[in-house]
């Protein structure tokens, strides 16, 4: 496999450092707020990657973190911390927020079918994997105590800028909501290990540590809880575009002068999901959840194709329309699946063989997820029977992750369904969003409507308007859907 390593800007044919396990770490949710899709096209992209990995035959085990304290509403060690701003919102404790979002990211991500990582660490839970690491950059003269606070001192390092062929201004990101100097740091670049010392002193956890009472910073996170679970090297590392500066750069400056050896091989990042109006970004408010798209009808697996259309080093447009596209798209991709034969010829070996190269050739070139789509669409072009077929896009769907066949599965019974519930109905066919109640208020109009009893066909078509459902005739009998 090839993938692109944003540390030495080259596509590189993938090894991993140990024969028997890839060590993958990804940076998880700040849990302030809900995700937002763009947060989620990051985990999407990343959750294809492990599972092309598995795929392939590699046992992978994937560490994420919980952002549940550190994080500064910027990421340049000023403001307040995120989780504070929180709570204060709602009105609730900091761990209270921390649940509720950490439950809802997952519910988001089960709704995606992005995995839950092998290992789900928060932060607040390795205080002691922090200051062990913080110690001895201390001792060894990379860190230094000033105004309170430990800050790592960049100036020692030979190399600090690991990612700068990014844009100024995806670097710019993480210090864009006008930083204000941090007078007790000796160089522009140097960040917090240790905040005792902050302007807003209500922070609401704080540990006791050597430095006296106080809290981590954020980026010293990722390497404890990375270190506690994958040992002194990583193969993987992933995140948003967002977070290579000064996040990553950060991680890999401390993780390498406390180890006194290179730390993780490949940094794979995502580019952002834009609106037409800019980044999607949680801190600015105006951002679109999976619900919320679920609210307007749409199927959050549709949102999964529309991300795995494009490429995940090419930032994203998202605009209603492109997502309608993408729900078409998805609809006709799980009824061409669902009137596949199930039992029609044998599994056709040769022709398997041959289509997982292609697919595997496609999604070995980093992660060409348009062209691993497109193979599903050429599966369904072939001449071979259902039988191979379906065996064919549920293998690539094991990394797609489109729930193909049990959608496939899903419709094919809805169908039985409504055309049992058709003939029993005098040839009259509902179709609708899979609402039995609506289903049989429809099947009145229709038969009123049959009935020539348009008085009654015109107040349940009322009724329904009432409801939010639109109600359209079809040769067959009517279809419904919500407005
Ligand atoms: P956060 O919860 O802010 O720590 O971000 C979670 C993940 O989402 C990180 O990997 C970010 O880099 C990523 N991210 C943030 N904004 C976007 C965006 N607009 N598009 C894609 N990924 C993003
Ligand atoms: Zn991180």
């Amino acid at each position: 496999m090839y993938l692109y390593n944003s540390a030495t800007r080259r596509k590189e044919a993938f090894v991993p450092n140990h024969p028997d396990v890839v060590k993958m770490y990804t940076c998880g949710p700040t849990v302030y707020h809900f995700a937002h899709i763009g947060n989620l096209r990051t985990y999407i992209m990343e959750d294809v990657l492990e599972k092309f990995l598995r795929w392939e035959g590699y046992n992978v085990k994937r560490v994420m973190n919980i952002t549940d304290v550190g994080h500064l509403s910027s990421d340049a060690d000023t403001g307040e911390d995120k989780m504070l701003k929180g709570a204060r919102r709602e009105n609730k404790s900091v761990m209270d927020i921390a649940r509720f979002y950490t439950d809802a990211f997952f519910e988001d991500c089960r709704k995606l079918n992005i995995k839950r990582p092998d290992v789900v660490e928060p932060a607040t839970a390795c205080i002691d994997e922090y200051t062990k690491i913080i110690a001895r950059l201390l001792d060894t003269g990379y860190a230094y105590r000033a105004g309170g606070n430990v800050y790592f001192d960049t100036s020692r390092l030979e190399r600090y800028y690991i990612f700068n062929d990014h844009d100024a201004e995806d670097l710019a990101v993480g210090v864009r909501e006008g930083v204000e100097e941090d007078r007790n740091k000796r160089n522009k670049n140097d960040f917090v290990l240790w905040f005792t010392q902050s302007k807003f002193e209500d922070q609401a956890l704080k540990w006791d540590s050597p430095w006296g009472v106080g809290y981590p910073g954020w980026h010293i996170e990722c390497s404890g809880i990375s270190m506690k679970h994958l040992g002194e090297d990583l193969d993987i590392h992933c995140g948003g575009i967002d977070n290579a500066f000064p996040h990553h750069t950060n991680e890999i400056a401390q993780s390498e002068a406390y180890l006194g050896h290179k730390w993780c091989s490949w940094w794979m990042h995502v580019l952002h999901l834009n609106t037409n109006s800019g980044k999607m970004s949680k801190s600015r408010g105006e951002f679109l959840t999976v619900s919320l798209l679920e609210e307007k009808g749409y199927d959050p697996l549709a949102y999964r194709l529309f991300c795995l259309q494009s490429h995940y080093r090419k930032s994203l447009v998202f605009t209603w329309e492109n997502l309608d596209n993408a729900q078409g798209a998805y609809g006709k991709l799980i009824a061409r699946t669902a009137a596949l034969d199930p039992e029609e010829g044998a599994v056709d070996r040769a022709v398997v063989e041959e289509q997982r190269e292609r697919f595997r050739a496609a999604m070995g070139n980093d992660l060409n997820t348009s062209l691993g789509v497109t193979a599903l669409y050429d599966v369904l072009k072939l001449s071979a029977g259902g039988r191979t077929k379906l065996a064919l896009l549920a293998d690539f769907d094991q990394v797609l992750g489109l729930g193909l066949i049990e959608k496939a599965a899903a419709k094919r019974e809805a169908d039985a369904k409504s055309k049992a519930a058709s003939s029993a109905s005098g040839g009259i066919v509902i179709t609708g969003e899979g609402d039995p109640e609506i289903d049989a208020l429809v099947l009145r109009r229709a038969q009123a409507k049959k009935a020539r009893d348009f008085t009654l066909a015109d107040s349940i078509r009322e009724e329904l308007r009432a409801r939010g459902i639109e109600v359209a005739d079809t040769k067959e009998g009517s279809s419904w859907k919500r407005i």
